[in-house]
């Protein structure tokens, strides 16, 4: 385990919001903390860089990755800007979905994913080759690109500020930064605390709320332009692993349990379940409609070019 200083102003001084916070995917518990000097909230202490991939058990961990209709409206400011394609780079890209869409919109793509399996996965599916390499370990040519993205991705990084410092030399003066990060400041983390589902310490170091990430772009050498709450399929799934995680007794038992085993026949549990889906999902669908309405996505997508 190592301790660290804010990463967005250096401080030291900060304030605990969860002691023991926890996933349903493993045991161990981490403490939550939010720096006083910026409101930047973070896993401190956190696994050094060699211990935390056993957090990220291969078959199960998704890359928030969705279909075509789910990216378009979120990245058709990039295909609108630059109309006769261009260039994109996909940091921590997962199994390459995203690029795809780009690359049969005429685009040369490039990502990375430290996920072996990911980059695998990316060659086989699509035919794009990733980098299987930090981004502060890659190198590209000045203003190369027209676009870079991270969808949920700088969350999980080590330094995001250095990551933002060094993509921003690779991208063009005109280009465009699209960054989507879970929002601390959400409904949903408003309503389930430590059993958010997007908290995922110690998957996720970093969450960043719409003021703190606007900080770090604009300490990074970007201008945020907008941003978007209504990343609309992760809205619903976030507030739906979330019901799951706070009520399931399944959940809370962690992963055998909920790969491997039924509740009892004729529990109490068993006998309201119906009831509870029904009330849960009609909430989540009400829920996951107002977050865009009241700008508490689960997730926000900020819009950024160079200073
Ligand atoms: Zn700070």
């Amino acid at each position: 385990m190592e301790k660290v200083k804010c990463n967005l102003c250096q401080s030291d001084e900060e304030e605990v919001i969860f002691p023991a916070a926890g996933y349903w995917e493993y045991d161990e518990k981490f403490r939550v903390v939010r720096c006083r000097q910026c409101g930047l909230v973070f896993v401190n202490p956190r696994p050094a860089k060699e211990e935390i991939n056993k957090f990220y058990p291969e078959e199960r961990y998704w890359a928030g990755e969705f279909c075509e209709k789910d990216y378009r409206p979120i990245y058709r400011p990039i295909l609108e800007g630059f109309p006769g394609s261009g260039k994109i780079l996909d940091v921590g890209a997962g199994t390459g979905a995203l690029l795809n869409f780009f690359k049969e919109n005429g685009w040369q793509v490039f990502g990375n994913e430290v996920a072996k399996e990911m980059v695998d996965d990316a060659s086989k599916n699509f035919g794009i080759k990733l980098e299987g390499k930090d981004t502060l370990e890659i190198s590209f040519p000045d203003s190369f690109f027209e676009a870079i993205v991270f969808n949920n991705s700088l969350e999980h990084l080590y330094q995001p500020r250095e990551t933002l410092m060094r993509v921003r030399g690779w991208l063009k003066p005109n280009g465009l930064l699209i960054v989507t990060v879970p929002n601390i400041e959400s409904l949903g983390f408003k309503i389930f605390g430590q059993y958010w589902n997007s908290l995922q310490p110690p998957k996720h170091l970093y969450l960043f709320s719409p003021k703190t990430i606007s900080k770090m772009l604009e300490k990074t050498g970007f201008k945020p332009m907008e941003v978007r709450h209504d990343y609309s399929v992760h809205n619903t799934y976030s507030l739906e692993q979330s019901l799951r995680f706070r009520f399931s007794p399944k959940f809370k038992e962690g992963v055998g349990a909920v790969l491997n085993k039924k509740p009892a026949k004729h529990s109490p549990y068993q006998l309201a379940l119906p009831l509870f889906k029904i009330f849960g999902y009609l909430s989540i669908f009400i829920l996951a409609k107002l977050e865009p309405i009241l700008k508490k996505g689960e997730a926000i997508t900020i819009y950024a070019s160079k200073t």
